[in-house]
């Protein structure tokens, strides 16, 4: 088996280095927590079918269990076929923004259990919409790999209520820049 997640020259699972086959040390090399739960919300970014904009989210609570996933797309039973995933026509109702539901949303409605507490992984800073829904499952931290749109005013809004709430944003600062995903045993 490879496994192409860790840095060259770390030990594999099942790398020993003793005669009679047991460990002595635990391999070096693996992923940090913020590394693993933002990486789960890229994943599953990768299931988007906007062409444009591709957002995963992963809400884990204070155990370290994950909780929530989601990604951004149109509601279950609304086709991707038939709605529309421009950005600008000349109705709104002919774009994808009265429609998509963004995937912060969908980890939480898609949450196995109470958000109390939780903490939500999300590649980009959350819309204000997504904000509201955020303050009242409970969620109390975001943990964010980019905040382009911070001159918007749906990102201020957004600010502005987590502030009040006490919900804590904070940029990751990865601490390895890609992880490779191999399904070849
Ligand atoms: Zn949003």
């Amino acid at each position: 088996m490879t496994d192409t997640t860790h840095s060259k020259g770390a030990r594999t699972a099942f790398e020993t280095d003793e005669p009679d086959g047991t460990q002595a040390k635990k391999r070096e090399g693996y992923i940090s927590w913020d590394d693993y739960f933002m990486g789960v919300s890229i994943l599953s970014a990768e299931r988007s079918k906007d062409p444009n904009t591709q957002v995963g989210a992963c809400i884990v609570d204070q155990h370290k269990k994950i909780v929530g996933i989601g990604y951004n797309g149109f509601p279950i039973g609304c086709s991707d076929d038939e709605l529309p995933w421009r950005r600008k026509a000349d109705s709104i109702n002919d774009t994808k923004y009265p429609y998509v539901v963004h995937a912060e949303v969908n980890a939480i409605l898609n949450s196995t259990k109470k958000l109390h507490n939780a903490t939500m992984y999300v590649a980009l800073f959350p819309c204000n919409e997504c904000a509201k829904m955020i303050i009242q499952s409970g969620i109390t931290e975001i943990v964010y790999l980019e905040d382009k749109y911070a001159d918007t005013d749906t990102v201020k809004a957004a600010k502005k209520m987590f502030d009040m709430a006490g919900v804590k944003y904070r940029k990751l600062e990865p601490r390895r820049k890609s992880i490779q995903l191999d399904f070849e045993a």
